[in-house]
């Protein structure tokens, strides 16, 4: 079976029933990259939300199976522990927890899910040392609260330490590429590309092309108002950029 089977998925914001999603069907198999495009506000967060269980919308219709799990029942947290991760558009702060504790937590969780003893702060460092360095960061980063003070492209670089330490089956990646100079950009494509295996899935959310440049999905869709509306290879993407979605046709 798919990695991540949605079908005809219906969702509305929970304190005021205003439905988002209007039927999303999606199929991710594993190793394949996907990406998502559409204009602001056709659902594009919301459905990435959806999945991993933003506690503030609710699904009223419709499946999603995760190796043929049905997800919809199933806490944040479980779903990241079955291996779903998300970076968020606007990542949040913890105070008081250091990045390095935060990430010994989240992998220990892990292993202890997978029947792996706990690895101590000494061996955990030279689990995370090499992927500061793959990132271009500076070591000083893992004592520092997780997001406190952070620029907007540290966050992102941090968001993708959390994935290459913690690993994904499927990583949801919204909008990655915002805000990152070319220089970020690149270490962040370069640490998700070296992310992917025959097993390994992304989703990724992105209004350029530069990042479609630099990881190559194998599809693209188009979404508006709250459904998948066109799905192809990667010059859809280009199409886009050369002629808006209005030069996309939609049959
Ligand atoms: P995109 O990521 O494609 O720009 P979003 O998924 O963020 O779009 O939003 C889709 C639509 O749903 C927008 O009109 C947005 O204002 C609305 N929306 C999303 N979440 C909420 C929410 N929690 N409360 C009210 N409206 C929301
Ligand atoms: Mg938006
Ligand atoms: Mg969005």
């Amino acid at each position: 079976s798919p990695l991540l089977e949605v079908r005809g998925l219906t969702a509305s914001v929970k304190e005021t029933g205003q439905q988002i999603l209007a039927g999303v069907d999606l199929t991710i198999r594993e190793g394949e990259i996907h990406a998502i495009m559409g204009k602001n506000g056709s659902g594009k967060s919301t459905l990435t939300k959806v999945l991993v269980g933003h506690p503030h919308y609710e699904v009223t219709g419709g499946t999603i199976l995760f190796k043929g799990e049905d997800l919809v029942d199933m806490d944040p947290e479980d779903r990241s522990l079955a291996g779903l991760f998300m970076s968020f558009q606007a990542p949040i702060e913890i105070p008081g927890v250091s990045n390095f504790d935060f990430l010994l937590m989240a992998v220990n969780a892990r292993r202890e899910k997978s029947g792996l003893p706990a690895l101590g702060p000494l061996e955990f460092y030279s689990v995370v040392s090499p992927k500061i360095d793959a990132l271009n960061m500076d070591p000083k980063f893992l004592d520092r609260n997780v997001n406190e003070g952070f620029s907007g492209g540290e966050r992102k670089r941090n968001e993708i330490l959390q994935l290459s330490v913690i690993g994904a089956d499927l990583a949801l990646l919204d909008e990655i590429d915002s805000g990152l100079d070319v220089d970020a950009l690149e270490d962040v494509a370069n640490a998700v590309n070296g992310l992917l295996t025959p097993q390994n899935s992304v989703l990724m959310i992105t209004h350029y092309q530069r990042l479609l440049d630099l990881i190559k999905p194998s599809y693209v869709h188009i979404m508006e108002n709250g459904k998948i509306i066109k799905t192809g290879d990667s010059s859809i993407a280009t199409q886009i950029n050369e002629g808006g979605f209005k030069s996309i046709a939609l049959v």
